[in-house]
């Protein structure tokens, strides 16, 4: 099969990412083979390639929002019948014994293995994937709407949660890629009032068609004090802008994986008034099918623009670049 993997990671424009021939994957013990039909482009993806994450190993496939059937089974492996249509998201592997697997926070777990980071991803005609961690695709959610969902929908679904916003409330939005197009959606459904900050002019346009209170530029103040408020651009430099923009007691949560430089907080005007700053890390499976389940019932509907496999380098490309807005998605 062909597979694409990160050699060494540089800046997306000097071609981080090599094209390679390897025998399809064998599923061992409780894995499953899944056959790519596509796959989303994170950004995680790109600070993977352009080495803002370390690699965990040489060579890995990028690639953790994958859609896609089910073309063997590996030894004890029953959740799954060959053919079906399943998700493989971000969280490949928890070990189930840590402390922090035991109370049910295994996003936080001492021993977790990703997708597209530990494990080889999606970015790929075939990858594995431990049938405890797929997820079955609702019907009638097309494979290039379901592949933004994985990742990119379920870490913004959770980032919402930790942004605590009350009922009612008014939450900030600081930029507006994939994952944030698809929390906007969930966030105007549950009847907040959403402020969009971001700079690039299609990613405020999307924000605007769909029907947000406001968009502004990423450092301007929203027109009212947020409840609370989700950081996805990967800017330190707009953390103490969004903690200033909140209003008494409320939380700023930072989704990404990996964020710029974070310049000193002042503590008076950035903190003081018990407002917080969190960061959000990975998710658990309940999130995954809490959210997969919500955005089918609220009609949640991802933006995407679609390449073909071949074309993964120029799609990293153009989500560093902001060439798009909403998700890319790599068709195989
Ligand atoms: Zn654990
Ligand atoms: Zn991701």
């Amino acid at each position: 099969m062909r597979a694409w993997v990160v050699g060494t990671p540089a800046p997306i424009g000097t071609g981080p990412l090599d094209r390679v021939e390897r025998p399809a994957p064998e599923p061992g013990p409780a894995q499953v083979r899944i056959d790519v039909r596509c796959c989303g482009v994170c950004r995680t993806d790109l600070h993977l390639a352009e080495g803002d994450l370390p690699p965990r190993r040489p060579g890995t496939t990028p690639g953790h929002e994958v859609v896609g059937r089910v073309g063997a089974l590996g030894p004890g492996a029953t959740r799954f019948a060959v053919g079906e249509r399943v998700g493989v998201p971000w969280l490949g592997r928890t070990d189930g014994t840590c402390r922090f697997c035991r109370r049910g926070d295994e996003n936080l777990c001492t021993a977790p293995l990703f997708t597209g980071w530990d494990l080889d991803g999606g970015y790929a005609d075939a990858c594995l994937v431990d049938e405890r961690f797929a997820y079955r695709l609702p019907e009638g959610l097309a494979d290039e709407q379901a592949a933004p969902l994985l990742c990119a929908g379920i870490i913004g679904y959770r980032a919402l949660r930790c942004a605590d916003v009350p009922p009612g409330g008014r939450l900030g939005i600081y930029g507006f890629g994939g994952s944030a197009h698809l929390t906007a959606q969930v966030a105007l459904a549950q009847g907040l009032r959403v402020h969009v900050l971001t700079r690039g002019e299609r990613a405020r346009r999307l924000a605007g068609d769909l029907g947000v209170d406001s968009v502004g530029g990423a450092t301007d103040a929203p027109p009212e004090p947020l409840d609370g408020a989700v950081l996805f651009a990967p800017a330190g430099e707009l953390v103490p802008v969004a903690l200033r923009a909140l209003d008494r007691g409320g939380t700023l949560a930072v989704a990404g994986i990996w964020v710029s430089a974070i310049p000193a907080l002042d503590y008076t005007a950035d903190l003081f008034q018990e407002r917080r700053l969190r960061s959000v890390t990975a998710n658990t499976r309940r999130d995954g099918e809490e959210f997969l389940r919500l955005a089918v019932r609220l009609g949640v509907r991802a933006t995407t623009t679609v390449y073909a496999m071949d074309d993964a380098p120029r799609a990293l490309a153009d989500l560093a670049a902001g060439r798009f807005a909403g998700a890319a998605v790599l068709h195989a």
